[in-house]
């Protein structure tokens, strides 16, 4: 039986009717990811302890318990989610050997649900940057073609499901790291609403951006991961109250009438590929066809979306990243014993050496736009301008209830082609980052492949908290042939 591909309810299911045991689709995973694991390095390490886990779920099973939808099946976590027993990189050096004493709420709420951790996944170093090329542990291969990058940084969450090493993954989104790395494999993912889902755990980059959100080959596996993670949590003051809905049930409503916006400014960008504008108008055409009309929406200020994220995120890394000081946590390296100050020469050089140069260059964009004198020029202003965005988006949704458009403006593109370029590899979040500035969710749906083989995907936003909206619309256009989920075979040895 070929599980790869099956969606995870479906599996569930099976494992439910003891069709099959949540041990055995746990090893089917796990020999997956010992054929494929050395071509494309999607994960940071392997979890202890996975087959226990699934003889347990199994065992609970048996004995008539009442688990979720999702129980029996393998999970893949990024490695910035923070889990007991076992170490959370981040992708740091700075983070290599800790292990956290608490678990992120997202993951013990599906650890409850009766979900397998089978592994962590490799990720940017501390989730900066958009080809997981940043990575201490080096880089993810992405499984349609091993030259190029999977994106990033939730890159091996997503060549993890396209490789078929897992049934379902969570990534965190904090300018576009769960739909660009899901456009870049062909595999779906959602950034939710801010605050949806608890943030405690998930180790900080820009506190005001990031989100956990799901990866998966199925939207309505998507759908059946946020019912479990999404939810007000007492240990994050910024999670929402909002009752969560039944995001299964939401989904099959028919999708006549719905007003779907096309952001002129991105789907003319002189930056878009033809092949994804073509993707965006397939679907455009096949939401027309589903019932829905589609209107042209003006995006003013599309253009200062990357400027104002790239300082609004190092501004809040700048801050987040001060913890690691060689004493509190993390990598320590002794400086000069004879320096004026032994103490600051110990700390400067833990930094020196745990940071990677990405993480360093945020750093210190950050700690310059906060610094006395120009903090009103640079921090403020970006500010200002995050607020214009924010208010496109609502004047967007007085007149459509979803906007489509791209993912990224190119498929996947070789490793290395960006890396010494960091502008380039920042001009790729154009369409992904102003979701995060306004705080909105918004899915990455995969649309078929380019004539090279690359996935292309296109994007669907939505007014904050209507993640049943973006589901729905994303779950007809899964069921109308928008795409059909495939994996990747690794290359022949
Ligand atoms: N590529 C973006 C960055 O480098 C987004 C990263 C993310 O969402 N974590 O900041």
């Amino acid at each position: 039986m070929n599980l790869c591909t099956l969606s995870a309810l479906e599996l569930a299911t099976r494992i439910q009717a003891r069709e099959l045991s949540s041990v055995e689709a746990t090893q089917y995973f796990l020999s997956r990811i010992a054929e494929t694991e050395q071509h494309i390095h999607a994960f940071t390490h392997l979890a202890e302890g996975a087959l226990d886990r699934a003889e347990q779920i199994d065992s609970r099973l048996k004995s008539g318990e009442q688990l979720s939808p999702l129980a029996g099946v393998p999970i893949a976590i990024k490695d910035v989610l923070c889990t007991i027993g076992d170490r959370t990189t981040c992708g740091s050096r700075m983070l290599s050997e800790y292990r956290p004493p608490y678990m992120a709420t997202a993951v013990q709420k599906l650890v409850d649900a009766g979900l397998v951790i089978v592994g962590k996944t490799n990720m940017d170093e501390f989730a900066m940057g958009g080809s997981t090329e940043s990575s201490y542990l080096g880089p993810t291969r992405n499984p349609w073609d091993v030259q190029r990058t999977p994106g990033g940084s939730s890159g091996g969450a997503a060549a993890s499901l396209a490789a078929g090493m897992c049934s379902l993954s969570i990534g965190s989104d904090t300018g576009g790291s769960v739909r660009q790395p899901a456009a870049f494999c062909g595999v779906c993912g959602l950034k939710p609403t801010y605050g949806r889902i608890s943030r405690y755990g998930l180790v900080a980059f820009a506190s005001s951006l990031d989100q956990v959100g799901p990866l998966a080959h199925h939207v309505q596996d998507l759908a059946a991961c946020m019912a479990i993670m999404a939810g007000h949590d007492n240990r994050d003051s910024t999670s929402l109250a909002a009752e969560v809905p039944d995001y299964l049930a939401e989904l099959g409503r028919p999708l006549k009438g719905l007003k779907v916006g096309i952001i002129r400014e991105q789907v003319e960008h002189a930056a878009l590929e033809a092949e994804v504008r073509d993707a965006v108008s397939h679907t455009q055409r096949m939401l027309e066809e589903l019932g829905a009309s589609i209107l042209e929406i003006d995006f003013p200020h599309q253009e200062y979306a990357v400027p104002t994220y790239y300082l609004v995120a190092p501004c809040e890394a700048s801050s987040n990243l001060s913890r690691y000081d060689g004493v509190h946590y993390g990598y320590r390296e002794l400086g000069d014993a004879s320096a004026e100050s032994p103490l600051d020469a110990m700390i400067s050089r833990s930094r020196s050496r745990g940071f990677g140069p990405e993480v360093k260059r945020r750093i210190m964009l950050g700690t310059f736009a906060l610094s006395a004198g120009y903090y009103d020029a640079y921090y403020k202003k970006a500010l200002q301008v995050r607020r214009l965005i924010t208010q496109d988006y609502h004047r967007a949704f007085q007149d459509v209830d979803l906007l489509l458009g791209p993912v990224t403006p190119t498929p996947a593109y070789p490793l290395g082609e960006k890396l010494d370029d960091p502008v380039q590899m920042y001009l790729g979040d154009l369409f992904t980052v102003g979701a995060n500035l306004a705080g909105l969710p918004a899915i990455s749906v995969p649309a078929g492949f380019t004539s090279e083989g690359l996935p292309v995907a296109v994007q669907l936003q939505a007014p904050a908290l209507e993640e049943s909206r973006l589901l729905n619309a994303a779950f007809q256009l899964q069921q109308a042939g928008l795409f059909t989920p495939q994996v990747a075979e690794p290359p022949a040895t």
